[in-house]
């Protein structure tokens, strides 16, 4: 999907990749001592494993199922780390004016992107659906650090942000470690530290995905994060038609329109949500955010083959 365009170094280079999060994760650290690049290492993935046992939707036991379980009933207090994401996910909420919604969850089991079952839902579970989505069901209390679903059938999902968020936490960890020019690519989130050995910055390409020997862009970044949503490499098929596992709050449907959507920001939790909400958003919606926010860049791959690069 991305892939890093500066090579030969004279700095060594110190990589690992590993599965997480449902996806690869990649971190390579540029550091003349290696023993402290292997620990640095060492140390943001477990901080990224932690994470995804926080936020797993598939496991049972991890926090997030068990506010899906019982904050439908009654108020829960969480953990600050669920609390405070969950408080900047309806922050991207109401930028996106409901675009990006962590309360998606009914639909992603209604389409079957969790369990497939490979059939359109009806209409009528789609419409039942509609009432427990919206993040305004969601009450957060920070006086006891509470969360309540106001609606019984609510539940969240945090897979529009988590990988970004884990991203920043990787970074976070090899900054107090010493490390100054990293990259972690964790799915397409990328975070870029630092710079690439003998460069000013890091040149990150984001290839075409109708032609993977293709770029449609290259982005050149310091300390800054990139992100890419996109309904090529996750998704499913009925009757030959390609369902994205992004979904239209609002609508229920899976979103239409849009191949990929690029966002660089200062942290990978914003370029994460971004993208997602974005793509959610389309081209008109999408741009106007996009103009609101300064600091962000944005590249749009349509599905009739027109790139916008804002
Ligand atoms: P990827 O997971 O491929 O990096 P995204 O960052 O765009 O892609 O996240 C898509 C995931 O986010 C879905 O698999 C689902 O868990 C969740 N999601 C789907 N639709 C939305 C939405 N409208 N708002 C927030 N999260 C969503
Ligand atoms: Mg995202």
């Amino acid at each position: 999907m991305v892939f890093i365009l500066t090579g030969c170094s004279q700095s060594p280079v110190v990589k690992e990749t590993r599965t997480l999060m449902d996806t690869f994760c990649e971190i390579s650290c540029y550091s003349n001592d290696k023993d402290k690049a292997i620990s640095a290492i060492n140390a943001a993935f477990k901080e990224m494993e932690r994470i995804e046992n926080v936020f797993s939707k598939f496991d049972e036991n991890s926090e997030v199922s068990r506010i899906n379980k019982l904050a439908g009933l009654d108020k829960l207090s969480v953990s600050k780390e669920v609390f405070n994401l969950t408080e900047r996910s309806i922050y991207y909420s109401r930028i996106s004016e409901g675009a990006f919604d962590i309360t998606v969850a009914p639909f992603m089991d209604i389409w079957g992107f969790v369990l497939r079952h490979n059939s359109i839902p009806d209409t009528d579970a789609i419409e039942k659906a509609l009432k427990y989505v919206g993040y305004k069901n969601i009450e957060l209390k920070s006086e006891d650090m509470s969360i309540k679903f106001l609606n019984k059938g609510t539940k969240i999902d945090f897979g529009g942000i988590a990988k970004g968020y884990a991203v920043d936490r990787a970074r976070d960890i090899l900054i107090s470690r010493g490390i100054k020019n990293s990259l972690i690519n964790l799915g397409g989130n990328i975070f870029a530290l630092g710079n690439a050995p003998g460069k000013k910055n890091w040149k990150i390409g984001v290839q075409d995905p109708r032609n993977k020997g293709k770029l449609l862009h290259s982005f050149e970044l310091t300390d800054r994060a990139i992100s890419t949503s996109g309904n090529y490499e996750r998704f499913f098929e009925i009757k030959g038609k390609r369902y994205s596992h992004i979904i239209n709050p609002i609508t229920g449907i899976p979103c239409q329109g849009i191949i990929s959507v690029t966002v660089v920001a200062d942290s990978a939790e914003e370029a994460d949500a971004l993208s997602t909400a974005i793509f959610v958003m389309g081209e008109e919606k999408g741009l106007n955010l996009a103009k609101s926010i300064k600091s962000i860049k944005v590249l749009i791959l349509k599905e009739d083959g027109r790139i916008i690069l804002y």
